[in-house]
């Protein structure tokens, strides 16, 4: 698929052409497309998409940047991919027309290109985070996207997992943990939790040195350049059966360059037999799933056993399977539409009945997207939102599992 990234669109839409053909024009993607909710313009739906990108590869049109506008408007959450009867791999197909469009010239958001270079560069990306970081830790970070959390500053996740399975000395299964690029570098505190959470339960966790970024702001951008970090981590976790991520999105990247082996941190949770933790002090929590679990990684229920052994009275979020207009970079590259979509989805925490409920979900990204409508006053109550694996550790720290670790 790589080889793709450099050839011209049209052609590139005529090797698509067979997928393409697959879409039978039914409609039933339309219902659970955020754009086309939004705007009610078939362009701007699943079906109107592809049919731009059918008549591209048939030469009945010519790129224009109307066509390029709506293959950027899409906010990639594969909601189509899961309504579809006819099974288009839309999410396919889109990453490989947003990177045909790039490679003859289309526009990439300022931000996503310096983001995308400086990702090349993993201890210097790690670096230019720090003061993100420390800020985080002092609890002076205001903008809207960075929720709360104490982050280490410089001790990295690798480290950190030698101590803790040097400590706990885990008999169970050797897996490797994807750290991750902005997980590692702003919210290290959820790799933290995720190297407790396994070990307690007796997974001999491994943080290989030498991996890269997952790659999934290239795919949702259409930049070049993903290969190298995809040899690189193909490099770092050779010898690994699994390879656990911790971020929806990114585990769906990386499913792409090491399939079979990367697993998600829920689903695999869900194969364990957890220790029991004790409740948190909040009344209720609500699960949204992330679109790139729910659709992309085909992760549609909560798995077994976790909110189990949290202990605390849980329920899905409404519509936990619709986007919350996050989408990866959606909501740096379309922040407007992707508030419009959020407004939408987190309204229903202005009038939930409990008296300390919190928003948890499995994706960073996600969590900075929830976090923001607390931090605007959509939601009008201070609504905590945690990564899911983060509401496990702190159960696990209250029934007193880490007393080893000193946590
Ligand atoms: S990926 Fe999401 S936003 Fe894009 S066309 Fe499909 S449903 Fe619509
Ligand atoms: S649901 Fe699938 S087959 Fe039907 S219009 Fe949408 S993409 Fe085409």
């Amino acid at each position: 698929m790589e080889e793709t990234r450099l050839i011209p669109f049209e052609e590139l839409m005529r090797r698509e052409k067979p997928k393409l053909l697959n879409c039978i024009h039914c409609g039933f993607c339309l219902d659970v497309c955020p754009t086309y909710n939004l705007t009610g313009d078939e362009s701007n739906s699943p079906r109107g998409r592809l049919a731009t990108w059918r008549a591209l590869s048939e030469g009945r049109l010519e790129p224009t940047p109307m066509g390029d506008f709506y293959t950027m408007e899409c906010v990639g959450c594969l909601a189509c991919e899961s309504a579809c009867p006819a099974k288009v791999p839309y999410g396919e197909l889109l990453y490989e027309a947003r990177h045909a469009q790039v490679a003859r010239g289309g526009r990439v958001h300022p931000l996503l290109r310096l983001t995308g270079a400086l990702l090349h560069y993993t201890r210097f990306f790690d670096v230019l985070n720090l003061p993100l970081r420390l800020a985080r830790r002092l609890g002076l970070a205001r903008h809207r996207f960075l929720f709360p959390g104490r982050p280490e500053i410089f001790k990295s996740t690798a480290s950190y997992a030698r101590e803790v399975v040097e400590r706990l000395q885990p008999k169970g299964s050797r897996v490797a943990l994807l750290s991750g690029c902005l997980m590692e570098g702003v919210f290290r505190e959820i790799n933290y939790a995720t190297v407790r959470v396994l070990a307690v339960n007796g997974v001999r966790v491994e943080v290989p040195e030498g991996q890269a970024c997952c790659g999934a702001v290239f795919e949702h951008a259409g930049l070049p350049g993903q290969q190298s970090l995809d040899a690189r981590n193909r490099g770092a976790f050779a010898g690994f059966e699994t390879v656990i991520t911790n971020a929806a999105g990114c585990g769906l990247a990386l499913s792409h360059v090491l399939p079979g082996r990367t697993r998600d941190l829920l689903s695999f949770l869900g194969t364990l037999k957890l220790k029991q933790g004790q409740p948190l002090d909040l009344d209720h929590l609500y699960f949204d799933i992330p679109c790139h679990l729910y659709h992309g990684l085909k992760v549609q229920k909560a798995p077994p056993g976790i909110f189990e052994a949290i202990g605390t009275p849980w329920s899905y979020a409404p519509e936990a399977d619709r986007c919350c207009g996050s989408g990866g970079t959606y909501n740096i590259t379309h922040a407007h539409n992707s508030r419009r979509i959020l407004e939408e989805k987190s309204r229903f925490l202005n009038d939930v009945p409990h008296a300390r409920p919190a928003l948890v979900t499995a994706n960073h990204v996600c969590m900075m997207q929830w976090h923001s409508a607390v931090a605007t006053g959509l939601v009008r109550r201070k609504v905590p939102v945690l990564h899911l694996v983060q509401a496990l550790d702190e159960s696990y720290r209250r029934a007193g599992l880490y007393a080893a670790l000193g946590a």
